[in-house]
């Protein structure tokens, strides 16, 4: 992994820094020079990421999330997103597209699948009273040029 820049952030578990979190990424990922459809794509995907480790990792506490984030020298955006909450049981289980553990709070079970669709990569590693970590990939400029 040739790495051209990187950052690190942590931040606590709470609604709020839903949104101070895709901006810092976005902002980061501006020295790609991501065109508006990349931009859009990279904010979802940490918005859905970001919201699991509040609604999931941290049911009923308050954690820390932490994001770290690489531009590598092939133009793609890594990006790792950590909590030390409940962890999930089975990984491939949560990732398949309409599964939920809280359908009553009228979640659709699609975070997962909008992470993976919108960005080149996705992995999940997770140990159940321990934590997850996702980390994403995505190229950019790549077709759009
Ligand atoms: P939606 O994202 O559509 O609102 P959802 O969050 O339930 O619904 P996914 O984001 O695909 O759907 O996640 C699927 C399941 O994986 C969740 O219901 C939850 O059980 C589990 N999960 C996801 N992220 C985490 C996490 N960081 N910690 C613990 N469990 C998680
Ligand atoms: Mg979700």
């Amino acid at each position: 992994m040739n790495v051209k820049n990187e950052m690190k952030i942590s931040f606590k578990s709470i609604s709020e820094n839903e949104g101070f979190a895709r901006t810092v990424v976005c902002a980061f990922a501006a020295m790609l020079d991501p065109n508006m459809e990349e931009i859009s794509d990279i904010r979802t995907a940490v918005s859905e990421a970001v919201t699991n480790c509040i609604v999931h990792a941290y049911r009923n506490e308050e954690g820390i999330i932490e994001i770290s984030a690489k531009i590598l020298s092939n133009n793609e955006i890594y990006i790792k997103i950590k909590d030390k909450g409940c962890g999930i049981q089975d990984v491939k289980q949560a990732m398949e597209p309409l599964f939920t553990t809280a359908p009553c709070e009228e979640r659709a079970g699609l975070g997962f699948a909008v992470m993976e669709s919108f960005m080149d990569s996705l992995k999940v590693s997770s140990k159940p009273g321990k934590g997850t970590t996702v980390i994403m990939r995505k190229k950019i400029g790549g077709q759009n040029e």
